[in-house]
C-alpha cells in the first residue's frame, strides 16, 4: 500500500465550507490526526482510525502523521480554517525537515480551507478589501516584544489588521496591551470587529470603536479585525456593513 499525507483545512465550522477536495481526501483516508476538537468534526467510520491529541503537541503530532504515512497509511492531518495559517502545515514541514530522510519521498499535499479571517470578513462585509496583514497574538512561539513591534509597524503602514488567538485563559494580559498599543498608534476611531465562533451556531459579531474595545470582548474563539484609517460602516436596517474601499491616497 502506498501511503500519503494530506494536511487539510476544515474551514471555520460550517460543513458547507469544507472543500470537496478535503471531503474526498477524508473519504480515502485510513487515519485522521489532529487536535481533538477538529478530529471530532470528522465522521467516524469502521475503517478509519482517529488520533486525537492535545493542542500543544504539534510537532509530535506532525511526526506521528509522517510515520504513519511512511508505514503505508493514508493520513489526513486536520486543522481548523486553512492548514497553512497558524496551523499544522508548517508543523508537518518542520518535522519533515528535521526527521527521517526517507520522509522526503512521501506524497505530501496541503489542501486549503477557508481561514477564520476570511470567514469573519465575509460575515461583516469586506473589511479586508484593501491591503491588510494577519498577526497571531499568541506569545507561545514568539516574544511579546516582537508582537508589539509588528503592531506598531502595521499601524504605521495603515494596514487593516486581522488578529488570530487574541486572548486565552493562559495569557489574559496580552490582548489589553495590544489594544493600548493600537490606540496609541491609531487613535480611538478605528472600527474593531469581534467575530466569535464564525460560521457556527454560536456565532456573534460585534463592532465597536477602538476606544471602546475591551479585552473581555475576545476569547480564543474570536477573530479580531481592526480597520485601517479608511475602513468604515454603512448603516442600514439590521447589522451595518463594515468595509474598506479598494483605493487609498
Ligand atoms: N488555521 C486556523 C487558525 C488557527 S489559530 C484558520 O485558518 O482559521 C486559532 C484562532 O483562529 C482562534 O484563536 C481564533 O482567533 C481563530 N478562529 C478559528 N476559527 C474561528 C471561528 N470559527 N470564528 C472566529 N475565530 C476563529
Amino acid at each position: 500500500m502506498t501511503g500519503w499525507i494530506a494536511i487539510a483545512g476544515m474551514g471555520p465550522g460550517d460543513a458547507a465550507l469544507i472543500t470537496p477536495e478535503v471531503t474526498a481526501a477524508l473519504a480515502q483516508a485510513t487515519d485522521v490526526v489532529g487536535y481533538a476538537s477538529y478530529v471530532a468534526r470528522v465522521a467516524a467510520r469502521a475503517d478509519l482510525t482517529l488520533h486525537a491529541s492535545d493542542n500543544r503537541v504539534e510537532l509530535e503530532r506532525a511526526a506521528q502523521a509522517l510515520e504513519l504515512a511512511a508505514a503505508g497509511r493514508r493520513v489526513v492531518v486536520v486543522s481548523s480554517g486553512d492548514p497553512g495559517v497558524f496551523a499544522m502545515a508548517a508543523a508537518v514541514f518542520e518535522a519533515l525537515e528535521e526527521g527521517h530522510p526517507d520522509w522526503r519521498e512521501l506524497d505530501i499535499r496541503v489542501l486549503p480551507g477557508i481561514t477564520a479571517m476570511l470567514a469573519a470578513s465575509a460575515r461583516a462585509g469586506a473589511p479586508l478589501g484593501h491591503d491588510f496583514c494577519a498577526i497571531n497574538l499568541s506569545d507561545n512561539l514568539k516574544p511579546w516584544d516582537l508582537i508589539e513591534r509588528r503592531l506598531r509597524l502595521a499601524a504605521e503602514a495603515d494596514f487593516a489588521m486581522a488578529f488570530y488567538n487574541p486572548r486565552s485563559k493562559a495569557r489574559p494580559e496580552g490582548f489589553g496591551r495590544a489594544l493600548d498599543v493600537l490606540r496609541e498608534a491609531c487613535g480611538g476611531e478605528r472600527p474593531v470587529l469581534f467575530a466569535r465562533a464564525v460560521c457556527t451556531p454560536e456565532e456573534v459579531l460585534r463592532i465597536v470603536a477602538l476606544r471602546d474595545a475591551r479585552p473581555e470582548m475576545a476569547d480564543m474563539r474570536t477573530m479580531v479585525i481592526v480597520g485601517s484609517s479608511r475602513t468604515r460602516l454603512i448603516e442600514r436596517p439590521g447589522a451595518p456593513i463594515l468595509y474598506t474601499p479598494r483605493s487609498a491616497e
